[in-house]
């Protein structure tokens, strides 16, 4: 066997053809380095980063604070677990409580991980607090969902391709049409405990729900006496032009799940912040992580936190999203059903006629714009918030010039 590193794209892509498990179809672009919005791939060829690894890269590739600070920390210490205390947890847990307008926070790693959590935190909670029999806590969830990829979150997944082939599914889920607060009123029974949302559906298409949405639910789960759970690990730490989603619809949830972007895409970091009681059910041996909250994802978490409001990337993803997205809408394109998003989080639906986002992502990373369709019909513009308007301007152009081409 040869340990020669491949040096061309077609040698990289056998290599991970060859031996890696092929739960993706990957753009056909070998990718070796990155800076602020763009990326560069093995050729030398730079490109546009439009997806931010899916809002995880908010604050640009590689940005320099963050990376230092993650080499000053793994020179210190990176993991000593916590069955010890360290010097990094506490900050994060402030810091990002302040951030939020939160009060308890439980750190995990993968975004998965920390709705698995919050299902954990609810049911016991239901159970402890609102005494519901041993076995029936049920959750409310929307149809169209995304909140990871475990066998008991896709167990809720409406999306047939997520769960064949994983059975048995985990039963106390109950699935409702999303941006129907009425539909959430006639499904809450005394056993339910919680609904999570997404306050913007983003694996599901970039779908946003009526703008009262929010406030009714808000209202029938406080009057109803269940929790209120917003995932906002795609939504949330700027990528729509607030610190959290939510923000926008002028309600707080009780329990908020962040991950993607708390790390700054450095490494994976993820977080359950409640403001209500229910994070207090936990004691100690409840529940755990060997590398949830460990110093060297804080010391990245705390930064990466920072460079958001330092370097204004919540008003800069409001005001250059809006602009971003006003001029898609000018793009005349025979292809375009609708243009939707807040802040910098778009998506541009294609009629089924146009023949899928595919191929129009595609020709777009010949133009050196890299982006991924979501769902067969959707292309996903989501670009770290730290873009320019003239690099807006420059993706415009070459959207503009794909999606008037015939393809
Ligand atoms: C990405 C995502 C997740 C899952 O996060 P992982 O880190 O991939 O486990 C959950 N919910 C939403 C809304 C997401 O966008």
């Amino acid at each position: 066997m040869s340990i020669d590193s491949p040096v061309t794209t077609e040698g990289f892509i056998e290599l991970e053809n060859k031996y890696g498990a092929k739960n993706y179809k990957p753009l056909n672009v070998v990718l070796s380095k990155g800076q602020g919005v763009w990326v560069w791939d093995i050729e030398g060829k730079r490109y546009l980063d439009c997806l931010s690894a899916y809002s995880a890269v908010n604050q640009g590739h590689c940005h320099p604070k963050i990376i230092q600070a993650m080499i000053d920390q793994a020179q210190k210490m990176t993991l000593c677990s916590r069955a010890f205390r360290n010097d990094q947890l506490g900050l994060f847990y402030k810091e990002l409580c302040e951030m939020t307008d939160s009060n308890m926070v439980l750190p995990m790693n993968s975004g998965a991980e920390a709705v698995e959590s919050v299902i954990k935190a609810v049911r016991k909670w239901g159970y402890k607090c609102k005494y519901i029999p041993e076995g029936q806590a049920e959750i409310i969830v929307c149809n169209n969902n995304f909140h990871g990829r475990t066998v008991t979150i896709i167990s809720f997944s409406s999306e047939p391709q997520y769960k064949d082939g994983y059975s048995p599914y985990t039963p106390g889920f109950k699935l409702i049409p999303f941006g129907d607060a009425e539909a959430l009123e006639a499904a809450i029974t005394p056993n339910t405990v919680a609904f999570m949302v997404e306050p913007i559906q983003g694996e599901g298409g970039i779908i946003l729900p009526p703008e009262d949405y929010l406030k009714k639910v808000r209202e029938i789960c406080t009057r109803k006496g269940i929790m209120f759970v917003t995932d906002e690990i795609q939504t949330g730490l700027g990528r729509t032009g607030k610190m959290l989603a939510e923000e926008h619809f002028g309600v707080q949830a009780d329990v908020t799940v962040i991950g993607k972007a708390l790390s700054g895409g450095a490494y994976p970091v993820s977080a359950v912040l409640s403001n209500k009681e229910v994070l207090g059910v936990f004691h100690p041996g409840d529940h755990g992580s060997t590398f949830g909250g460990n110093p060297l994802a804080c010391a990245v978490a705390r930064v990466a936190l920072r460079v958001l409001k330092e370097e204004n990337l919540l008003d800069n993803a409001a005001k250059l999203g809006s602009y971003f997205m006003e001029n898609l809408k000018k793009i005349k394109s025979p292809y375009i059903k609708e243009i939707r998003g807040k802040g910098m989080l778009i998506g541009v639906e294609l009629f089924v006629e146009a023949g899928g986002a595919r191929k129009f992502c595609e020709a777009l990373q010949e133009e050196g714009v890299l982006c991924k369709e979501t769902h067969d019909h959707v292309i996903r513009f989501a670009p770290p918030l730290v873009i320019k308007k003239d690099e807006i301007d420059w993706a415009l152009e070459r959207i503009d010039k794909v999606l008037t081409m015939s393809l």
